[in-house]
């Protein structure tokens, strides 16, 4: 078994993903003591496809000074079309104006390069302990000592606090749950109902002969029950999410079949005749992909992500569609939270020596209850987006053929204002480029950029019914 330090703060961060990186990072520019259990050996093993980085995040990763070293592998995105089936097409040309308006650009990145980055900036990685699968938590009876988590081959770590990264299958949910179970019965029922999956996602990655997109070019493709999502990568390699409507709603832990070769294969064929962009179909990008998987598109959030000494974070307590490229901006959100609320507990008046089960219970239910209140909106956000980029029904077809290209503007501000509010680190300052942008941007008031959107809206409703009356 590991040893602890008495008087110093331990946070053991079960997951080396995106959001547990993250917050190892954050904790790493505290005095706070903490190890991450990642269960690959390799911390790139999960390679995915690429990631959107967007403000929310890129602001994260600067105050934490790593944005400057990601520069290179970032690809900037400064257009996002949606096409139809019948080949018209909007563009949404705002993703441009972010950078101004924010300090940072919508950029992608390979999934496998941003977890790199995030490794390589931890001052210490010794503290990253990898092939280390955690299989479970329980309460120590030594002073001092107050949780105890185990891994597969039966080593043990120590902590005051423990942080689920585990993503959506988590463990550190389930152990949540279990204390949540013990403490009132039948607590947990409709939390383990929360998530649900209506869609599966092919995700690849290609180098196609011929070039499908103009640069610095996002192509989401719209078909009833399909959508397709082309993302470019900064060394020409092309990301792709397929996303297919399921015929019936699974609850996890189940999930839907089609994950053998064979059955992406079936899959694929249907697809390959769709078009994408310009006169380039799946199967131009089909014939060189590489790194294929079908993945079940869980969605949904908890409404309570902490009980006692555990909190989860990132996938384990939100689940997001590719759709909004929020889900690991939003991850590091939870992250930087986190990390403040610990350093709240360092500081708490009753701070001497480490803080009380009751400080640590408290602190951590106030962080993740806000984040769980203002994460409903974009939950909803998403799943409405996924529906409308996949026509799932008579009203989701109007909105998204006729009345989604009239909302390009607001939806910038909205999107904006959004960003613009998100979690920071609040025990660094802010980084100049996001402190001049937010400062000049600050003129744009709160009251009329709401009354501007609820304008635009209007009028884009009534557009809408314009074109399906006419
Ligand atoms: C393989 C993979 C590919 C992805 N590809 C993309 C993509 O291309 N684009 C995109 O936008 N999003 C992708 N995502 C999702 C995206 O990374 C997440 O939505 C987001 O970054 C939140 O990350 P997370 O750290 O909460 O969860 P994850 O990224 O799922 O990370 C969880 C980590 O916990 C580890 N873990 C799980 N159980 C245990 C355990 N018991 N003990 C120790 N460690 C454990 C996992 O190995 C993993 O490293 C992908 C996720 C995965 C797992």
């Amino acid at each position: 078994m590991d040893t602890i330090q008495e008087e110093n703060l331990r946070v053991i961060i079960i997951g080396g993903g995106i959001a547990g990186l993250t917050l190892a990072n954050c904790l790493d520019r505290t005095s706070i003591d903490y190890v991450v259990l990642e269960k690959h050996r390799e911390i790139t093993a999960n390679i995915g496809a690429a990631i959107a980085l967007q403000p929310n995040g890129a602001r994260i990763l600067d105050q934490l000074g790593i944005y400057n070293r990601l520069r290179k592998d970032l690809y900037d995105i400064n257009s996002y079309h949606t096409g139809f089936p019948n080949g018209s097409s909007f563009n949404s040309f705002t993703w441009a104006w972010f950078k101004a308006s924010l300090g940072y650009p919508i950029s992608t990145i390979s999934r496998k390069k941003l977890l790199e980055h995030l490794y390589q900036s931890l001052k210490d990685t010794s503290n990253v302990h990898t092939g280390a699968k955690a299989v479970n938590i329980r309460a120590s009876s030594v002073p001092g000592q107050n949780v105890i988590v185990k891994t597969a081959d039966g080593r043990e770590f120590t902590g005051d606090l423990i942080i689920g990264a585990d993503g959506v299958h988590s463990m550190v949910r389930s152990e949540m749950w279990k204390v949540a179970e013990s403490r009132e019965p039948g607590s947990t029922a409709e939390e383990q109902e929360r998530m649900k999956i209506d869609y599966i996602c092919l995700v690849g990655s290609s180098k196609p002969k011929k070039t499908i997109l103009g640069p610095h070019e996002i192509v989401n493709r719209v078909y009833t029950g399909v959508t397709f999502l082309i993302v470019p990568d900064v060394d020409g390699t092309i990301y792709w999410f397929v996303n297919v409507k399921l015929d019936r709603t699974i609850i996890p832990p189940s999930t839907p079949p089609g994950h053998s070769s064979s059955e992406i294969q079936a899959q694929v064929e249907a697809l390959l005749d769709y078009h994408i962009w310009g006169d380039a179909r799946f199967r131009d990008l089909w014939s060189t992909a590489t790194n294929i998987a079908s993945v079940p598109l869980a969605e949904g959030l908890l409404r309570a992500w902490s009980n006692g000494r555990i909190a989860c974070i990132g996938d384990c307590a939100f689940k997001l569609t590719p759709n909004l490229g929020q889900g690991a901006n939003i991850s590091m959100e939870c992250a930087a939270d986190i990390a403040n609320a610990c350093v709240t507990l360092l500081r708490l008046p009753s701070g001497k020596g480490k803080p009380t089960s009751k400080d640590i219970e408290d602190t951590l239910g106030q962080c993740t209850g806000l984040l769980a209140k203002r994460l409903q909106a974009v939950d909803r956000m998403s799943q409405f987006t996924t529906r409308l980029q996949s026509f799932d029904s008579f009203k989701h077809w109007i909105i998204c053929r006729y009345v989604l290209k009239y909302l390009v503007l607001p939806a910038y501000y909205s999107n904006k204002r959004e960003m613009a509010a998100a979690v920071t680190l609040n025990y660094i300052p802010l980084p100049e480029r996001a402190r001049v942008a937010l400062e000049r941007d600050g003129r744009f008031g709160a009251k009329s950029m709401g009354a501007l959107i609820f304008l635009f809206g209007l009028l884009a409703s009534l557009i809408g019914a314009l074109h399906v009356f006419r």
